[in-house]
């Protein structure tokens, strides 16, 4: 699309069907869990968007999908407010952007004085993000991503997940903190979940994402118990008394309370770093214990994070890669050839 070969009236219809399309499959997505189109489907569209917002920014209102952090609050649920916002992330699609973005970031933090960041590569887990309230030690509240400001209570569902401490170990704890991450089911589970439900002449589930954000968004707390979900944390929110200095020093404070951290975060000092991480989870991303859909990279520095800030949907200290879209999984396959 170009500026100014297309019609204004022609560019002001494809965005509002690409308006239309998006919301209708965030709907379906994030408050059904039951998606309309595949992830990669998803993600030209939404490109697709921000490229023609790119174009033509008088289009750009503020109820535009790329301002906001998708999801609503279902009525089925108590809606709750994070303490601090929840955000998004910043997705690139070729390791030319992703370098591009990195080597900006870095430029933005020497703008402002500091030195060349470290970067905390991770896993981008294919979940459902939720936010634990824990006061003095102990969790108080839990509650889904929803639109980022408010999200829906799950705390009772929360209890029955068993790698979340109800109760943190050890002492010092600060008065409040919101510690976020990814519920999942493993990808054994999933697989020992499916050939339970074939053996009890069940449809199998369609896959471990949308399958654990159904099984935490039950109204009935024993629906959910009965559903193999875990979580691995990858952030903090709102805090008090907390004093640490990187993400990843957070990371093992959180461990030694008895968090579950994942084990494949890295702390890397160079681009070709980044890339050999990206390009040996690319080769063994089914051999990890859950489903992923790219690598999270982010700046391990706190205080560089606080200068970078955020803007209305996504942190300026974190970009997501996202690995070129698979065939269906195999072993979803199988599984569904004997039914
Ligand atoms: P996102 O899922 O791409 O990224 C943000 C989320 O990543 C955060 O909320 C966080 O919880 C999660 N995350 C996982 N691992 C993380 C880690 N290590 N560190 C930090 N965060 C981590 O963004 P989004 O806006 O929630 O959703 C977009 C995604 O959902 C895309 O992948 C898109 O394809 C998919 N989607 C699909 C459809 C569809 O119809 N198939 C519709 C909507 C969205």
């Amino acid at each position: 699309v170009s500026a100014d070969t297309v019609p204004a009236g022609a560019v002001r219809e494809r965005y509002g069907e690409l308006v239309d399309q998006v919301q209708k499959y965030r709907a379906a997505y994030y408050n059904d869990d039951a998606p309309l189109a595949s992830d990669a489907e998803f993600d030209l569209l939404y490109s697709e968007l921000e490229k023609l917002e790119a174009l033509h920014p008088e289009l750009v209102t503020g109820d535009s999908p790329t301002q906001q952090v998708g999801g609503d609050v279902s009525v089925a649920f108590a809606a709750v407010d994070h303490l601090a916002r929840m955000y998004s992330l910043e997705d690139v699609f070729s390791l030319e952007e992703l370098e591009a973005w990195l080597v900006r970031a870095a430029g933005s933090v020497e703008k402002q004085g500091g030195k060349a960041p470290q970067w905390l590569t991770e896993l981008k887990i294919d979940g459902l993000a939720v936010n634990l309230l824990y006061r003095d030690g102990v969790l108080v509240r839990a509650a889904t991503r929803g639109d980022g400001t408010t999200g829906e209570d799950v705390t009772h569902n929360v209890a029955t997940i068993k790698d979340i401490p109800q109760r943190l170990h050890g002492e010092n704890f600060p008065s409040e903190v919101e510690i976020r991450g990814e519920v999942f089911i493993g990808a054994k589970d999933f697989v020992a979940l499916n050939e339970a439900m074939v053996a009890a002449g069940k449809a199998p589930y369609a896959n471990p994402r949308n399958t654990a954000a159904g099984s935490l968004r039950q109204k009935d707390a024993a629906e959910t118990a009965k559903r193999p979900l875990s979580m691995f944390v990858h952030g903090i929110g709102a805090r008090e008394g907390l004093s640490t200095a990187t993400q990843s020093e957070t990371y093992e404070l959180l461990k030694s309370w008895g968090m579950p951290i994942s084990p494949y975060y890295k702390v890397v000092d160079t681009l070709p770093e980044v890339m050999d991480f990206i390009a040996h989870y690319g080769e063994h991303r089914h051999d990890l214990i859950h489903e992923i859909d790219g690598i999270v990279v982010k700046v391990d520095d706190l205080e560089t994070q606080r200068a970078l800030g955020h803007t209305s949907r996504v942190p300026r200290w974190s970009v997501a890669y996202k690995y070129p879209p698979e065939e269906v999984h195999t072993k979803l396959l199988d599984i569904q050839v004997q039914v």
